[in-house]
């Protein structure tokens, strides 16, 4: 069986290895988005959704630890009176 793998060039598109610009194809293999530079075979996974919820996590982890940052400052000089 062939693979069925549509390659598209992203227009603008810069590898960050060799930084050629108008080298990076994407292409669908598995499931997975895939980009690959055909001037320095730079090839890597395309984890965009699982990027988009590390980011997410660590903005929530933000969130509580400047929240738990002002509860401290708020009680602090409370004990100090
Ligand atoms: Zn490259």
């Amino acid at each position: 069986m062939a693979y069925s793998t549509k390659r598209r060039f992203m227009a603008g598109a810069v590898c960050p290895r060799c930084s050629s610009m108008d080298t990076i194809v994407v292409f669908n293999l598995d499931g997975k988005d895939f980009r690959e530079c055909v001037s320095c075979n730079f090839k890597e996974e395309m984890r965009l959704n699982i990027a988009t919820s590390e980011l997410q996590t660590r903005v929530n982890q933000q969130d509580e630890h400047s929240q738990d940052v002002q509860v401290i400052h708020i009680v602090s000089p409370d004990n100090n009176n």
